[in-house]
Order: structure tokens, then sequence, then C-alpha cells
């Protein structure tokens, strides 16, 4: 295997990427690393992200840099702040034997002074998106007139999100001279129009994969409705226990709602879009980075700058409007040699814009079935078997506590203290899925389909009772039932709480519910029953709206169960009561697209 000191870096760059963990140069690396160092020529290189291409166009670059001289050298143009931060980042660490290195990196939405002193203390490297380049330009601060190199990386995306005037106008102030390393997944027909206009006879390399899927990927579609789309991405996060995903959206707004659903349901899960200022960006994705939150739901653009290697899998949650914005998702999981799935979701009509894809990624989708109540219940069961075989035991911390609770469960026999353990952390899952329906039987669920979740179907109404009523869902969905409302209203989520409980019915039926509870007055325990509408959001359990409810709510995270679920902070009290909303609730609606826990 190569090695990177026989593509011609120096020791004090081949060091720093041994502390790096890079042992052997990837596919671009090997093709570009002696190309740019050897040749002035320029590189149009096809390859995505998680090839390798930062260091690929970075370690020439600081190779041939002259840290004595301040000027300007490379200017690295890419299209959002996050990556440019990343390539920022990833420079630093390949440079921290080399003296007298500086790179700066400038974006916008962060304080144009700053970054503009950064400048005049001098940087050799650049790194920027394009709009805030072109100011710090037009301001006279960045200064290209004698660069040697300039890098357009991910050219396709910077195109996509509208830079074309931006790299225009960076390109004019930049000398003939230079060496243009153009670096793109997709070459659609802007990109070529930038590499004929801009580039001389550029040579073409590639990652070995052009504009194809990573042989490590599996591609896999889910044939859904609109109203099984969402209780569909649930069940593929139930199944899989140890999910680290991306869910991609194609709007803002689609990816704040299913954000908002998986959190209310109980998922560790959080958005990342851009309606969020930078620093809730940069906290979802820290966050998201050390694995405290595991289902990060996503646009295109604002996960672009994501970076990270060990993704089990990348979901569409709806196929993006440009096919090749495929290929960008899809390569977010299967790098750095791990194996990763990709999942469209898709609808009858959707199912010709596979085809497309097909073609692009060099490679067929295999149709899967949505995964059954038994299957997750016997992969719930399995990871919390391994989970209890793997944990360790303190002994020392609990020895104290032993004697009482050995006594305490002296009366049970091994068997039944097994099912008592295992029912108590896993009849949440086996109530939920006990009558789940075959989400693949699409013509069963076609029927009342609005393209809505049921849960905006619905009004949620507060009520005066709770558990110290001895009010549990069963008895509630019975008095809901005695007050006559109209012929099997139906009841949706049901939250008990101490004193008061929240419950859902549909939303045709609000004020005949709230007539006929005033006009029967109805007692229960002897005390008089009231309900209220409430707010929808259900986030705080007070059916009262929690500001930024799920940047919040996820913060918590860290406390990774590996079930996909937010483990309950709740005691298990709660969690039974949890239990036995979902049964209720199960029986009446079929139980889906539900909270799962009363908090
Ligand atoms: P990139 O395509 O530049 O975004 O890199 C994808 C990931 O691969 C990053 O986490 C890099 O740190 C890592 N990486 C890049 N080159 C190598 C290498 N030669 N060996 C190991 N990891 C690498």
């Amino acid at each position: 295997m190569t090695t990177f000191l026989e593509l011609g870096l120096k020791e004090d760059i081949t060091k720093a990427l041994t502390d790096l963990g890079y042992e052997n140069p990837t596919v671009i690396q090997e093709k570009a690393i002696p190309q740019i160092i050897s040749s002035a020529q320029d590189l149009k290189a096809f390859a995505q992200t998680g090839t390798g291409k930062t260091a690929a166009f970075s370690l020439p670059i600081l190779e041939q840099l002259d840290a004595n001289s301040k000027e300007t050298q490379a200017i690295i143009l890419s299209p959002t702040r996050e990556l440019a931060v990343q390539i920022g980042n990833n420079i630093n660490d390949f440079s921290k034997y080399l003296k007298g290195v500086k790179v700066a990196t400038v974006y916008g939405g962060a304080n144009i002074e700053e970054q503009i002193r950064s400048l005049k203390k001098g940087a050799q490297i650049v790194v920027g998106t394009p709009g805030r380049t072109v100011d710090l330009i037009s301001r006279k601060a960045l200064k290209l007139g004698n660069i040697k190199w300039l890098v357009l990386d991910e050219a396709d995306e910077m195109l996509n999100m509208g830079f074309k005037d931006e790299l225009d106008k960076v390109l004019a102030v930049t000398p003939t001279t230079k060496q243009t390393l153009l670096f793109s997944a997709t070459f659609p027909k802007e990109v070529e129009a930038i590499a004929k206009n801009y580039m001389t006879n550029p040579v073409e390399i590639s990652s070995g994969q052009k504009n194809e899927g990573s042989n490590d990927v599996s591609h896999e579609y889910y044939l859904i409705n609109e109203k099984t789309r969402y209780l569909a991405l649930k069940r593929i996060a139930d199944v899989n226990p140890t999910i680290y995903a991306i869910v991609f959206c194609r709007t803002r707004r689609e990816t704040q709602q299913v954000a908002d659903s998986l959190i209310k349901d109980g998922y560790n899960a959080d958005a990342l879009h851009g309606d969020l200022s930078q620093a809730q960006r940069d906290s979802v994705m820290d966050k998201f980075r050390k694995k405290s939150v595991q289902i990060l739901v996503a646009t295109d653009v604002a996960a672009r700058g994501l970076d990270v290697n060990e993704l089990t899998h990348v979901i569409n949650h709806k196929l993006p409007d440009q096919i090749e914005n495929y290929t960008h998702r899809s390569g977010r999981t299967g790098r750095a040699g791990n194996k990763g799935i990709s999942i469209a979701l898709v609808t009858k009509k959707d199912k010709s814009k596979l085809r497309p894809i097909e073609r692009i990624i060099k490679k067929e989708f295999v149709q899967t079935e949505i995964p059954s109540g038994k299957e997750i219940c016997q992969n719930q069961l399995m990871h919390l078997i391994d989970k209890v075989q793997n944990t360790e035991v303190n002994e020392s911390e609990i020895e104290a506590f032993l004697p009482s609770i050995y006594k305490k469960l002296e009366g049970f026999s091994r068997e039944e203290l097994i099912q008592k353990f295992v029912s108590l952390e896993f009849n949440t899952f086996l109530s939920y899925y006990e009558n789940a329906p075959d989400l693949n039987d699409l013509s069963k669920t076609e029927s009342n389909s609005r393209g809505k979740s049921s849960s905006e179907n619905m009004t949620r109404f507060f009520i005066n009772l709770g558990r110290k009523d001895k009010l549990n869902p069963a008895r509630l969905i019975g008095l809901i039932n005695e007050q006559r409302i109209t012929d099997n209203v139906e009841i949706g989520a049901i939250d008990i709480l101490d004193t008061f409980s929240f419950f859902e019915i549909d939303k045709n039926f609000e004020t005949t519910a709230l007539e006929a509870f005033e006009a029967n007055s109805p007692e229960f325990n002897g005390r008089g029953v009231q309900i209220e509408v409430t707010k929808k959001d259900r986030s705080n359990g007070d059916g009262k709206r929690r500001g930024g409810s799920n940047r919040r709510r996820s913060s918590g995270g860290g406390n990774n169960s590996g079930f996909g679920r937010k483990r309950n902070s709740d005691n298990s009290k709660s969690r039974r009561s949890s239990k036995t909303d979902n049964r209720a609730k199960d029986k009446k609606t079929g139980g889906f697209g539900r909270r799962r826990r009363t908090r």
C-alpha cells in the first residue's frame, strides 16, 4: 500500500496525519496529491464527502506553501459555513508541525470585523463561503491577486445554492496563473460550464465512484402512503435499537414537523435546518456528533457540513427534488469503511423517481417490507438482553442494598425474576406493538388518508381527574363513551398524570364533547368532572407550549439507551402508566403516531 511519504509529502505533514490516525491515503488522495504537487495543471475531481477529498486538496497545497510569506496563496470556497469551518480545522490539524502556516476561515453570520482582523494578521490559506468572501474582497480586506491555488469544494452544491454570481466575482479577481482545483460529487451542466469557462485543460480524476454511490451503501425503499410515512419512519427507528441516522427532508417546515413528532414520541431526535440560528445549529450538530442525539432530521443544505463517519442509516423521508442530491444524502453513510443503509420512503406515485436515481448510483433499490410489530419487539428484546449481559456490576456500590433486595425477592424463582425484569423494561414496546397493523398492506391504510397525522385531526382535552382519582385509560375511555358524544367517537392519545390528565378526540366532535360533558355533569369517584380544550402541543405534558421545545427536550440527551428512543427520565411508575395508556389507545385507534409515554 502506498504511504503518504511516497506521495511526496514531507515528514512534518505525514507526522500530523499519523497523529490523526490516517494510515494510508484514500483513492482520491492517492490520485490528487502527487498530481497537484507535480503539476500546475487545473484539476477536476469527482469526489463525494467521505472520500477524503479535504486532505486531497489541502495536503499538496500545504506541501508547496511558502510559510515565510504572509500573502494569501490559496482560497478555498465551500458552500456552507459548517463545511468551511471543518476544512479550516482539518488544515490546522494537518499543519500542526509546519511553522508559520496560518489559516483564516471566513463565513457569513459572524462578525466581519473579527474576520478582517484575522486576515490582516496574514493568512496564507483562506477558507470561505462565497458570499462572505465577496464581501471581504469588496472591502479590500481579502486580496486574491497573487494566489496560487483556487479550490472550489462541492462545486455542485455551491451552484445549487445559487452562488454562481459570487463565484464569478471571486474568479474575476484571481490571477490567470493560479491552479484551479474543482471538487464535486456530481457534474450537472452548471458545474461543467464553470469547468469549461474557468479552467484550462483540466486533468480529471475520480474517487473511483464518479457519481455512483459507495459500494458500502445498500439502497432500500419502503412503499408507503402519506398516512403511513411517519409510522414507517418510527418502525425503522424501532427495529434498529442502535440507529444513528440522518432523516432527510426537503423543506425546513417538513424537517421541523418530523423532528417535533419524533421528539414528542420519545425518540432521541433533533432538527437541523436553516431557520435555526447558527448557535442552535452548532449545538445540534455537536449533540449529534457526540451521539447524544441519535436521529437528526435535516434539510440537504443544513446537513452538508456534518462530518460523521458512523451513520447506520440515511433515511429519505421524501426523495430530494434534484435527484443528484440523493447521492449526497446516501454518501453520508457507508463512510470510512463502514457499511450503511440508505432508505427511501416512497409512495406509489414516487416510485418512478427511483429509476433515474438507480442510473446515477449504478445500483438497484431493493424493496423492503416495513418491519412488523413482532420483528420490532424481537429486536428490541434481544437488544435489552444484550445490554443486561454486558452491564458491568459494581458490587461495592450496591453491596449495602443487596441483602434487603434479596430478602424482598426471595419468594420468586429465577424464571419469575427474569420475566419480571424483562416485563418491567419491555412492556411499553410489547403493548405499543401488540395490535400493530401491517403497514405494507396499503389498501388497509389508504382509506381516511388525508395526508395529515392523526393528531392534527384531534382536539386535546384537559380533564380534572388523574391517577389519584384512580383514573386509568380504560376508565377514561369508559367515561368518555358514557357521555354519548357520538357513536364510536375516535379517541386518540391519553396522558394520565397524578391529579389531572389529557385525552384527544376527533376534532369534529370538539364542541359536541364539551356540550355533552356539560349537559351530563358526570361524576367520577365522587368528584365532579370538568373538561377543557387545551392547546395542541403536548411536549410539556401540561398542554402549554414550551418555547423551542424540540431543542430543550433533546438537549438532555446524553443518556443514550440505544433504543432509538430517549430513555424516559421518569420513574418506572410513569412508564407503567404509559404502557396502560397505549394499550387502551391501541385498542381504540390502532395506536400509532402517538406518544407512548406519560410524563
Ligand atoms: P472528507 O471526504 O474530506 O470529508 O473526509 C471524510 C472523513 O475521512 C474525515 O473524517 C476525515 O478525517 C477522514 N479521512 C480522510 N482521509 C483519511 C485517511 N487517509 N485515512 C483515514 N481517514 C481519513
